[in-house]
């Protein structure tokens, strides 16, 4: 997503991220938009919707033949305690347009030493790129851990050093005080406090769908709308889609709430597709990708945890290889690192992470995404047809690598 790089100002303007202008949707494409409307409820029954227009406080009732639900998520607070002062004006969130002007517009105005970021997830991560570029010397990284589960986030901690990063993993963070109206303390649950300028909430997401919690439309304990393969909630004729969803896990055969572009986007045209009564494939879900940048190091992830895996009854068993990302002699070639889970009995690959020093590397997370979708193994990951020149990758590609030594583990 483009915050991190908006906030970092390699993303100079808020304008060149609009995909679709509401001029665009209405004049091309015939539909009509009401930004600044806020939809406060729903009534199923009968298929009414209530609708406060902002900008006059005006209250209005829209009927419809069929609805699609695309609230998205929302930043969660939940993890902080009641009494925080989340309203500091230092304190500040990283999902929407607006709050992205607002650090933006925050840190081209003012000076700041230092500079506190809640959550090791890939916001937080991508995020810390942006308060170097604007200068921030003091920066520290709170959270359970850094976004991956493995023995890989042993990467992403050796990059955080190098860019002077202070890490504090697997301590809660109890509270958020203000000092003054410049400075701020998080006070974490053993009691250390963290005097500060700033503070960034990046603590993961969660639906927004409060206006639905006592309506019959089924949910997830934490709010995620269940859909079916057509995007097809409990409701008739109501469809849902987007991070306000659940989404199918194909390998771990149930829903889950993982809020990503491109199922999101996936979902929204096959929703819209299925109302208009066009023929469309119905979703079979997601292993569960993700691809993410800290600083100068690409990271990526698919597939299943090691504890999701050894819940399903998997004997899994780890590799973890580091290897030249190019040909060890062409000109800036580094290191990368691949992890393999797989279950040694079946020799089926369950999930991989990759870290590595430029796009190339992390990539090759698609592969190994595409092998989990067609339920490859190990033997059979050692087959593929690899591509190779010395600007792209050795003669054996790092996957190959990772599979030979992989293959060795198993049964
Ligand atoms: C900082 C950040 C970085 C990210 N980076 C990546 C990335 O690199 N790769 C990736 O795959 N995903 C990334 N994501 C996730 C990705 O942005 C989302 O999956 C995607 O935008 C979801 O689209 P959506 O339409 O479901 O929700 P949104 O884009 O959130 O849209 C929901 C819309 O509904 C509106 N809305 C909500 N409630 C109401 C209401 N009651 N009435 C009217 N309107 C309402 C909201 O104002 C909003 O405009 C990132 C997210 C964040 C926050």
């Amino acid at each position: 997503m483009w915050i991190p790089y908006y906030v970092s100002d390699d993303v100079k303007s808020l304008d060149s991220l609009i995909t679709l202008t509401k001029e665009a949707m209405e004049n091309k494409r015939k539909i009509p938009i009401h930004l600044f409307h806020e939809v406060k409820s729903v009534d199923f029954e009968k298929r009414e919707v209530l609708i406060r227009d902002i900008k006059s406080s005006n209250n209005l009732i829209e009927n419809y033949d069929y609805l699609v639900i695309t609230t998205g998520g929302k930043s969660n607070t939940t993890k902080i305690s009641n009494d925080a002062d989340l309203d500091h004006p230092r304190v500040f969130k990283v999902h929407t347009l607006g709050h992205a002007k607002r650090l933006k517009d925050f840190l081209t105005t003012t000076k700041i030493n230092s500079a506190v970021i809640i959550g090791g997830g890939y916001i937080g991560l991508e995020m810390l790129e942006a308060y170097e570029a604007h200068g921030v010397k003091n920066l520290t990284l709170t959270g359970p851990r850094l976004n991956f589960r493995s023995e890989s986030q042993e990467f992403i901690q050796k990059e955080l050093e190098m860019h002077g990063v202070k890490i504090i993993l697997k301590k809660r963070v109890k509270t958020i005080r203000s000092v003054s109206d410049e400075k701020l303390k998080v006070i974490l649950a053993d009691g250390e406090e963290i005097e500060t300028d700033l503070v960034q909430l990046s603590i993961g997401v969660v639906p927004a769908t409060d206006l639905f919690k006592n309506t019959k439309l089924e949910m997830l304990d934490n709010g995620a709308i269940i859909i079916d393969e057509f995007c097809r909630t409990n409701i008739e004729n109501v469809y849902s889609a987007g991070d306000c969803a659940a989404i199918y896990h194909k390998l771990l055969k149930k829903n889950v709430y993982l809020p990503l572009a491109p199922a999101a986007n996936k979902l929204g045209r096959l929703s819209g597709s299925h109302i208009a009564g066009k023929k469309v494939d119905s979703f079979t879900g997601i292993v569960g990708t993700s691809i993410f940048k800290v600083f100068d190091l690409y990271c990526a992830q698919t597939g299943l945890s090691e504890q999701d895996a050894k819940d399903m009854g998997f004997n899994v068993q780890t590799t973890l290889i580091t290897n030249n990302e190019l040909a060890h002699y062409y000109p800036g070639v580094k290191k990368m690192s691949i992890l393999l889970r797989f279950d040694a009995e079946s020799h089926l690959l369950l999930g991989a992470e990759i870290t590595a020093p430029s796009p190339l590397g992390a990539k090759k997370i698609d592969v190994l995404a595409t092998v989990l979708n067609a339920k490859m193994t190990i033997d059979e990951i050692q087959q593929l047809d690899l591509s190779y020149a010395p600007p792209f990758a050795p003669t054996w590609d790092p996957i190959l690598i990772a599979a030979n030594v992989a293959r060795k583990k198993c049964k």
